[in-house]
């Protein structure tokens, strides 16, 4: 047959319907719709033999993965386009358990310098304590990342956006600059989730996710994952099984149910978070708005190049100092003071920038993070109002 005769290829169905079928077979589990919850830790072999060849069965140990944690993983490796993905008790395991894989003593580590403070903690702690070198880059280096790598720069980090301030990096530059280099790239993608971005795409060769937040989506579940190229999937999946941490399944259930909706939930996140940020913008008591689906955003052009949505996290400084901005925060009701985001609902912090060396934010006001959730934005919006006012009675 000619290639003429072929069928036109199947366009890809699109996020949504993704995500309602996934890779996922009912008629594997007597029709129904949902993976099964399994517990369990002994695997039962059927001779002597198949005992002896366990490591090439699909499960062998409760450790190693069973039919739920197997179904999040065919789902994020779908989304993500990646050739195997692990999961891990919380997105800070999958920042580190990457970097052990693939940092050894005496080697260097790149890292931007807007990264995930808990992540740039364990880099300095225990990456430090192990004997690696670790160095912060600007997250507007691009290609001249190109000039920061040295014979020993065995990883390449990156978060796109940066945490807090937002900056977006030019992924493919610095992955081709890093691969030139013989080093292996990560990306903390939680942000944009695999919705937005795909870093494999764009060179990456290892996708972080915090399944905390949207995947999770409700604020009740704490996990992590990380999905990997064909190349550097052996290693990453060697060295967590080494460490032997693997999640609990009725977590997994919680994110593979958070992830049916995700698409419709960021679809509202998005929505309510640029009208509130453009609502921002506007105000006199509002100094800067960094959120990178804002025209007046520094790396707005990068942002549109390379993603396809926002989420709904995103930063405000209000003009005047920390006092102002904890009487803003205290007088929110509707906006929980919390950490962590991407459930359904709405929460603020106030930022510190003071572990920054390079990207040390726009230098104006106090800065505050909103992350918007599924509520009316009219009511959030009221909300704002009632926060603004208590801080212009200082
Ligand atoms: C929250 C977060 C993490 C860590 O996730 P946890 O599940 O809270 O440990 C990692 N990276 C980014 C960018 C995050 O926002």
């Amino acid at each position: 047959m000619s290639s003429e005769d072929s069928p036109p290829p199947r366009p890809q169905a699109g996020p949504n319907t993704r995500l309602a079928h996934g890779p996922y077979d009912p008629q594997s589990q007597h029709g129904f719709v949902n993976p099964p919850v399994v517990h369990g830790s002994t695997v039962l072999f059927t001779s002597t033999e198949a005992l002896k060849n366990r490591t090439r069965a699909t499960f062998s140990y409760g450790l190693s993965g069973t039919p739920t944690t197997k179904a999040l993983e065919d789902a994020l490796n779908e989304l993500e386009g990646s050739a195997g993905t692990i999961l891990l008790p919380s997105g800070l395991a999958a920042v580190s358990i990457p970097l052990l894989a693939f940092l050894s003593a005496g080697d260097h580590c790149l890292v931007v310098d807007s990264v995930y403070t808990p992540t740039r903690r364990f880099c300095d702690g225990t990456l430090t304590r192990l004997g690696v070198a670790v160095e912060y880059y600007d997250p507007d280096i691009g290609g001249g990342i190109a000039g920061l790598m040295r014979p020993e720069t065995k990883v390449v980090f990156l978060e796109a956006p940066g945490s807090n301030t937002f900056e977006i990096m030019d992924v493919r530059a610095v992955c081709d600059a890093a691969h030139a280099g013989g080093a292996v790239t990560m990306m903390d993608n939680t942000w944009a989730t695999p919705l937005f971005f795909k870093p494999l795409d764009h060179g990456v060769d290892l996708s972080i996710h915090a399944l905390t937040k949207y995947p999770g989506g409700h604020s009740d579940v704490m996990m992590g994952s990380v999905s990997a190229t064909a190349a550097t999937y052996g290693r990453l999946r060697d060295t967590q099984m080494q460490i032997g941490v693997n999640v609990a399944p009725d977590d997994v259930y919680l994110v593979l149910r958070g992830l049916k909706t995700m698409g419709i939930r960021l679809e509202r996140h998005q929505a309510s978070a640029l009208a509130l940020a453009e609502w921002l913008e506007s105000r006199d008591d509002v100094a800067k708005v960094l959120h990178p689906a804002l025209p007046s955003f520094p790396d707005h052009a990068l942002w549109r190049r390379q993603f396809s949505g926002a989420s709904g996290l995103f930063a405000f400084a209000l003009t005047g100092d920390a006092r102002r901005a904890a009487a803003f925060l205290d007088a929110l009701r509707l906006f929980g003071l919390g950490y962590s985001w991407g459930g359904h609902e709405s929460l603020a912090v106030p930022i510190d920038l003071s572990d920054r060396t390079i990207a040390k934010g726009p230098g104006v006001g106090a800065l505050i993070r909103l992350q918007v959730g599924l509520e009316e934005v009219a009511d959030l919006k009221a909300d704002l109002e009632t926060g603004f006012a208590a801080a212009n009675t200082l």
